[in-house]
């Protein structure tokens, strides 16, 4: 299939459109600050073809796309131990809901649910250096170094009170081990991490490769798990809006508020694609419009 040609016509017909509908997060200044007008789309196949588009090189803040790497590192770590302290199952509430945290005793209902990220990370916290854990994890990937932002960190620690509300409330069940001021400042720090497309297309790759490294060949995942994370993905991934991303889009999907979306075609490739306008779901209102239009025009989607 010729996808860079795909990738370039998807750019072309979304340029009339950059900026003009939905909002950038605004929650923090470095965030806010991000003109809308951008967008970039990048994948790799599972055999080493990659192509990209627009605004692909231009590094953004990750944030909730980092849930997915932390729940990588925990499962590396644990395996399926790591769900005695985690739920599978999607929200239906907003991704930083102190509800259901109260009716099911602390325990988070999903990983990629800011709670579930917290709990995930606490574990990573009891077992290892998280912060460089989840730069190693990402530079193997993706095959360069990767850096974090220290001023969103810096922002989201200032600002982060939903976030400090939701530990704490773990820790009043006894769900977190370690420290809570020491949770959040690696949670925070693994949202501020910042890629570019090009460079989130290699590092989700390996889930389109039943776990293994685009790169190196090395095992990040068992089979098993690899897929069980695309599951967790496709029903938990992009906030309240799993259910429209699977009926429009069909793929396994992670979003974060910095307007990137990361996709996988299982056993075919990986995508991702940025643009920092929000729709009221949270999720990048371009990006969305961008993979269904791939979604549609190459046929692939999981269904
Ligand atoms: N840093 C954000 C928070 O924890 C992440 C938001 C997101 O991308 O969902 O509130």
């Amino acid at each position: 299939m010729q996808f860079q040609s795909v990738l370039d016509d998807i750019a072309a017909a979304l340029a009339p459109e950059l900026g003009r509908e939905g909002k950038v997060a605004n929650y923090i200044p470095a965030l806010a600050r991000v003109p809308a007008q951008q967008f970039g789309i990048a994948l790799r196949t599972g055999d080493g073809e990659e192509a990209h588009a627009g605004d692909s090189t231009t590094a953004f803040s990750i944030q909730s796309i980092s849930k997915l790497f932390a729940l990588v590192l925990a499962l590396r770590e644990m395996g399926e131990k790591l769900w005695d302290h985690i739920g599978r199952e999607p929200s239906g509430n907003p991704f930083n809901s102190l509800v259901q945290l109260e009716s099911e005793q602390g325990i988070p209902r999903n990983p990629f649910i800011n709670a579930g990220a917290l709990a995930v990370t606490d574990r990573l916290v009891s077992a290892m250096d998280a912060k460089a854990q989840m730069l190693a994890l990402l530079a193997s990937l993706c095959g360069e170094p990767i850096d974090i932002d220290e001023e969103v960190a810096a922002s989201e620690a200032a600002t982060g009170f939903r976030n400090a509300a939701l530990a704490n409330f773990m820790k009043s069940f006894g769900r977190l081990d370690n420290d809570v001021g020491k949770v959040l400042d690696v949670y925070f720090h693994h949202c501020a991490v910042r890629m570019s497309c090009v460079q989130l297309a290699r590092a989700a790759c390996f889930l389109s490769r039943d776990g293994l490294n685009p790169l190196s060949d090395e095992r990040i995942l068992t089979e098993r798990q690899a897929r069980r994370v695309n599951s967790l993905m496709l029903t938990c991934g992009t906030y309240d809006a799993a259910g429209e991303f699977a009926y429009r889009i069909g793929l396994p999907c992670k979003s974060g508020v910095g307007g990137g979306i990361v996709a996988v075609v299982p056993d075919r490739l990986a995508l991702c694609v940025w643009s920092p306008a929000l729709d009221h779901t949270g999720n990048s209102l371009l990006g969305m419009k961008a993979l269904e239009m791939f979604a549609a025009k190459t046929g692939l989607s999981i269904f």
